[in-house]
């Protein structure tokens, strides 16, 4: 990676400076930021109503490289693609499309590998490489909409990475996103998902941004959470569930708590009791998923024991639903194209 910023990664406020920086007019904030977000040219050279002389000055102090998708699998079943993406610097970050009644919805990645070293997880057994800039996490959006002409109206960050260990980067990528010079989606139809980073939460919180928080839970257990997801070990559970009731409390968005059931660790009656309990008079959802097969553990799970869960769940007071199953024909769990082409072991 080069240390030249990438023009796609600056915000409307950045480009702001930088227009005035250089003496220009401040309209050409605007107008180069519109060509970036909402016309999104291949190069700086199809800006065609700048004059030639701040073209030549925004490519010699901006980089502007795309990402390209080098594999594209499509479900035949239910419309899922899931992208390989190739970064400038040989590095590879995986993207799924998924269809929902509601609409197209994007889940993206924010890191190359992850740190946060949870058991069950693909992406972070080869451990981490390096966070994604702002506009590598945007350009899987719009390389993503590029290669399959369809438009994405919801955006999940959940792919490879934990978005919160790359706060400003991600929080960059908002601030673009929801931009009403660029791309301008409601920070509503976004969902960031973390393994429970208590004091980026905070953070978060503070910005206020209106983005729906999900947090990976998977076990209301101290002890088993802290077997399962390393992070427990420095943010314990109550303390957690306090970020997440100072978030609801500032910020009214309902919480979403993903909970990946894997036999005979997380799935027994008690555990059901317990996540009840743990989150009464909070307005949460949980989400099951029957955890991925992953080849370096033994975890497994089934959509049946998934749906007796959840209807356990239920009957108990809580709200909660399982996750559909999306592309089981392209089925891999997240991290695992990357890891295959990459050939990591
Ligand atoms: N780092 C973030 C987001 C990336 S993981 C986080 O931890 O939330 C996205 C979701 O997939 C998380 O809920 C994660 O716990 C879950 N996940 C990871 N590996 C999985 C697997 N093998 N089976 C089921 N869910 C998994």
């Amino acid at each position: 990676m080069s240390d030249i910023t990438d023009i796609l990664s600056l915000t409307l406020d950045d480009l702001r400076a930088y227009i005035d920086s250089i003496g220009e007019r401040p309209f050409r904030a605007v107008q180069i930021f519109r060509w970036l977000h909402q016309k999104r040219v291949c190069g700086i050279d199809d800006m065609s109503d700048l004059p030639l002389g701040l073209r030549e000055r925004l490519k010699s102090d901006f980089d502007f490289v795309r990402i390209k998708p080098v594999r594209i699998l499509k479900s035949e079943s239910d419309g899922t693609v899931k992208l390989l993406y190739e970064l400038c610097d040989g590095n590879h970050v995986e993207t799924v499309l998924m269809r929902y009644e509601h609409g197209d919805s994007l889940c993206v990645s924010t890191q190359v590998g992850c740190r946060m070293g949870c058991r069950f997880c693909a992406s972070t057994i080869a451990g981490f490489k390096r966070n994604l800039e702002p506009n590598e996490i945007l350009g899987q959006l719009y390389e993503t909409e590029r290669a399959t002409q369809r438009k994405i109206s919801s955006i999940v960050l959940m792919g490879i990475g934990e978005p919160l260990d790359n706060f400003d980067n991600v929080v960059k990528f908002l601030r673009i996103l929801s931009s009403h010079e660029g791309t301008d989606m409601s920070l509503r139809h976004v969902s960031l998902s973390t393994c429970g980073l208590v004091d980026r939460i905070y953070r978060l919180c503070e910005l206020n941004l209106g983005l729906t928080l999900s947090i990976s839970l998977h076990s209301p257990y101290d002890e088993k959470r802290s077997e399962l997801m390393p992070i427990n070990n420095r943010y314990h559970i109550p303390e957690l569930m306090k970020a997440c009731r100072d978030y609801f409390d500032k910020t009214g968005r309902r919480i979403s708590f993903e909970y990946a059931l894997i036999e005979g660790e997380n799935d027994s009656y008690d555990d059901a009791k317990a996540l009840v309990t743990l989150l009464r008079g909070m307005p949460a959802h949980i989400n099951i998923i029957p955890v991925n097969k992953i080849s370096e553990r033994s975890y497994r799970s089934d959509r049946a024991s998934a749906q007796r869960f959840c209807k356990l769940l239920c009957r108990l007071g809580a709200n909660a639903t399982v996750r559909r199953t999306l592309g089981a024909d392209i089925d891999a769990a997240c991290g695992q194209l990357r890891r295959e082409y990459e050939g990591i072991n």
